[in-house]
């Protein structure tokens, strides 16, 4: 392993007859697509993990709810979403600790157990959010769901590319995330039926 790469997670436990996946949506909570996916999720019984954005927290404090009460992990995706990748670790610390601080404003002790980058550009705040009880979660596969937002077709034939244990990057925020969201609807039960499991990283 590169001794300079950053120690962050972009798998999570896997077996040969029984491969494993981990869904992660980030930016959020953006109604009306974190909404259509909770209850898709909920439907199939899938939890995933969220990487919340402090300021989306503070405006949508009853879908954080929801989204814990629905059973899935939260990650911590920084106050506003900036580049934290060359700030001083205070600077980086002040900015985790305040989302934090927001989501346990809504739901008070709940864990949050992940940090998320903005960009995926860690710098140093992989030290950082260790400090603050957070492991780093990068991703195996992203399939760029990014403004302009590819349709869901685009989206389904990459997800095709995920690997067995992979940690899979989608978007339930940022923008139109309903192409995500169909993408999510047709995949889940496709791998499903292929013998993977959904779950999340411990
Ligand atoms: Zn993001």
């Amino acid at each position: 392993m590169d001794p300079s790469a950053p120690d962050v997670i972009r798998y999570v436990a896997t077996a040969p007859a029984a491969p494993t996946v981990a869904l992660t949506f980030d930016d959020g909570p953006n109604p009306p697509d974190t909404v259509a996916l909770l209850d898709l999720l909920a439907r199939e019984g899938v939890r995933a993990v969220f990487c919340l954005v402090g300021v989306q927290v503070e405006q949508h404090p009853d879908l954080v709810r929801r989204v814990v009460d629905d059973g899935h992990v939260l990650a911590n995706h920084s106050w506003q979403h900036d580049d934290l990748a060359e700030l001083p670790a205070a600077a980086v610390r002040a900015d985790l600790q305040r989302t934090l601080d927001a989501i346990h404003a809504v739901v008070p002790g709940v864990p949050v157990p992940f940090f998320r980058a903005p960009y995926g550009r860690w710098g140093r705040t992989v030290d950082v959010a260790a400090s603050l009880g957070m492991r780093s979660l990068e991703w195996q596969l992203a399939v760029e769901d990014w403004d302009p937002a590819p349709p869901a077709d685009v989206l389904v034939e990459r997800l095709g590319a995920v690997e067995p244990g992979g940690v899979v990057l989608l978007h339930d925020g940022g923008g139109d995330r309903s192409a995500t969201v169909e993408a999510v609807r047709r995949v889940v039960p496709a791998l499903r039926a292929a013998g993977w499991t959904f779950t999340v990283p411990t």
